[in-house]
């Protein structure tokens, strides 16, 4: 394939040239290579884990030929440059993924924490290839944040994407999910009996019948809940919509509901991370 001269790094002061995966040449400062990442000690040193190392094709400067396309180079290479950064909001989420692995790749930090801000974002679109390389990565708070969007997702998937040791990671801490459905099902019972006026009064006794009011309410949470642990991230909606079941039906049963609902949401902030289980 015939080499292309990038249009964006093609000036006249150059003193190295590094080639693209497909076949474009980017004429670059070594100065500024040097002083934005870590590539050429990579390259010096022989660690360079993809490039193949100084190619001296080019008789009159230094040319490394990398494995990244032209297009990640592109935008890694303006990172190093003394410029306006790019906005990485209008680049595609796979090219924001390619991006991130070349910048942990060599180094490049400036551009690493502008990734994380974008994964971030793109976390309600993309949560297990978020998860996936938060994972590879070690970025526990990215990870965290991107996991609990992902325990909704079919088992084939998440393995499909996953390695192994990040999948074995992802069986546990879904366990620990349906732990905590259990815990928000079984915390009530479905019946509940009141009191008769006011408890401490002489000659108030519970009622003959269970409120029916709680049981329709206690009804209406479980079939929210559907035995789908990701229900549990709508928990404040579930239990909100229960005041209008209740209404002004019974007096008793908002303070039951809240206090489920209190329970609940105590239980989930206690809840493990995913970082714990890697
Ligand atoms: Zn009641």
């Amino acid at each position: 394939m015939e080499i292309q001269i990038s249009r964006r790094f093609n000036g006249p002061e150059y003193d190295m040239t590094c080639r693209s995966s497909d076949n474009v040449l980017f004429k670059l400062n070594t100065k500024d290579i040097e002083m934005h990442s870590n590539m050429m000690t990579m390259f010096k040193s022989g660690n360079s884990k993809g490039g193949d190392g100084i190619d001296n094709s080019d008789k009159e400067v230094p040319s490394i030929a990398l494995t990244e396309t032209s297009s990640v180079l592109e935008l890694l290479f303006q990172f190093m440059r003394n410029q306006p950064q790019p906005e990485l909001t209008s680049i595609t989420f796979t090219a924001l993924l390619s991006l991130t692995v070349a910048a942990e790749k060599y180094q490049v930090y400036a551009v690493t924490d502008r990734c994380k801000v974008r994964l971030r974002e793109c976390i309600p679109q993309h949560p297990l290839q978020v998860l996936d390389l938060a994972a590879n990565h070690k970025y526990a708070a990215l990870m965290d944040e991107a996991a609990p969007h992902t325990i909704e997702l079919k088992l084939k998937d998440v393995q499909s994407i996953l390695k192994p040791h990040v999948f074995n990671a992802w069986i546990r801490y879904h366990r620990t999910w349906m732990d905590l459905l259990h815990d928000a099902y079984t915390y009530q019972e479905p019946t509940r009996w009141h009191w008769e006026g006011f408890r401490d009064k002489v000659g108030v006794k519970a009622m003959d019948s269970p409120c029916e009011v709680w049981t329709e309410v206690w009804a209406k949470v479980a079939h929210r809940l559907a035995a789908k642990p990701e229900s549990l991230l709508q928990v404040d909606d579930i239990f909100h919509d229960t005041q209008e079941v209740i209404g002004m039906r019974c007096m008793s049963c908002p303070k039951w509901i809240e206090d489920w609902h209190k329970e609940v949401k105590y239980q989930m902030s206690k809840q493990p991370k995913f970082s714990t289980f890697m």
